[in-house]
């Protein structure tokens, strides 16, 4: 039967010191979830056996089981996670950069990794190349069920929890979409006495509902934002991201321009090259004057086929020039290394390839 009982996950500090007496256990028991990455209540050994048994009645601790694991020669790793309904999302560990060593085999700087987090199961946006649209929506996660996936793929890599890392909301899932959960695992992450992952260090990526990017800054919680801009005119990004007819281009524009940005820091753009749609340099052309007046950066991706999709991917040499063209005119621009390409690379393939292999089992 699925476990109904809350994760303790869900709850920020100061909601924990609501809910345990005295306040001061909060804290603690903090500590020992964030920071001993302890599997049950029992292991909390400070905290009185009597408020251990009461927590254990009242709460599951973690709500993921690792249910398929792909690693890539890069260092890169997919989880695909089960939740206590059943019901599957996935996470990616990604290995941003090698640890480095002198000549006499001293660490110069450990190796720095970024996890990739779901915030829905499934996504209501429909995004016409996206394969997580393709299964429509289910569910919005928890705050737990997203702190949860940092906790245990930090855990399952031995990742010590004061060595930080990045999270990127770039999972399945329009973050925007759920917001509330979304705004407390911000908050829980960036607990002094949990992970401490500082706001700088998150990032939500969004198809642009520019209301919510509002309330996100309302929200002061320092968090950076990526835009998933995609395309340059109202009518192919509405092919491309249906509710763009809702929130069109301009909104979205007036909605970073309002968002509170660190100062030395910049608005992420991610456009999706897809061969022969928005690859030519006309687009990139009119992508410098949409963002003149902006503090952004450009990350290119290539649009990343799967059995059954629309759309293609670009050539390297289109996608080059495309860059060059950015580049030459001012705009800082990167071009996606796609991290794993050797397994099922974009959000929602694995899930997909492994539902696909349980219906053949039947
Ligand atoms: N819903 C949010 C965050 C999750 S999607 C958003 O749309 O921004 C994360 C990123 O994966 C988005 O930029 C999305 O455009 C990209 N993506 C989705 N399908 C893709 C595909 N087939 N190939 C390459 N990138 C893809
Ligand atoms: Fe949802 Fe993002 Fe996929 Fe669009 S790209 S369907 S918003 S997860």
């Amino acid at each position: 039967m699925a476990e109904t009982k809350p994760t303790i996950l869900d709850y920020t500090k100061e909601e924990l010191q609501t809910l345990v007496k005295p306040a001061f256990r909060a804290k603690q028991i903090f500590g020992w979830i964030y920071n001993s990455f302890v599997d049950s209540f029992d292991e909390m050994q400070n905290i009185p056996k009597a408020l251990r048994e009461e927590l254990s009645e009242k709460f599951i601790l973690n709500p993921l089981k690792i249910l398929h694991k792909e690693e890539s020669a890069d260092g890169t790793i997919k989880y695909l996670f089960e939740l206590p309904d059943g019901k599957t999302i996935e996470t990616v560990w990604l290995k941003m950069k090698d640890a480095q060593y002198d000549d006499e085999g001293k660490l110069l700087h450990e190796a720095k990794h970024t996890v990739c987090v779901s915030t829905q199961v499934g996504c209501k946006v429909g995004c016409s190349f996206c394969l997580t649209a393709k299964g429509g929506f289910t569910r919005d996660l928890t705050p737990g069920e997203i702190v949860a996936q940092v906790l245990t793929v930090k855990k399952d890599n031995q990742h010590a929890s004061n060595r930080r890392v990045n999270i990127v909301y770039m999972g399945m899932g329009e973050p925007l979409d759920n917001l509330d959960s979304l705004t407390k695992a911000i908050k829980i992450f960036k607990d002094e006495d949990g992970l401490a992952i500082s706001g700088k260090r998150q990032t939500v990526s969004t198809s642009g509902i520019s209301t919510k990017i509002d309330k996100l800054g309302e929200a002061d919680l320092g968090v950076h934002i990526a835009i998933s801009l995609h395309a340059v005119d109202d009518d192919l990004r509405t092919e491309l991201i249906p509710m763009n007819k809702a929130y069109n281009i301009q909104s979205i524009i007036d909605a970073v321009k309002r968002f509170p940005i660190d100062t030395r820091k910049r608005v992420m753009f991610e456009y999706l090259v897809i061969k022969n749609r928005n690859d030519d340099l006309q687009s990139a052309k009119k992508l410098v004057k949409l963002l003149s007046g902006i503090k952004a950066k450009v990350n290119l991706i290539y649009f990343n086929p799967y059995p059954g999709s629309d759309y293609q991917r670009p050539s390297r040499e289109d996608m080059v020039a495309f860059q060059e063209y950015l580049v030459n005119h001012g705009l800082l621009c990167t071009i996606r290394d796609s991290k794993g390409i050797d397994i099922s690379a974009a959000c929602g393939q694995l899930k997909e390839t492994k539902e696909n292999e349980k219906k053949e089992l039947v």
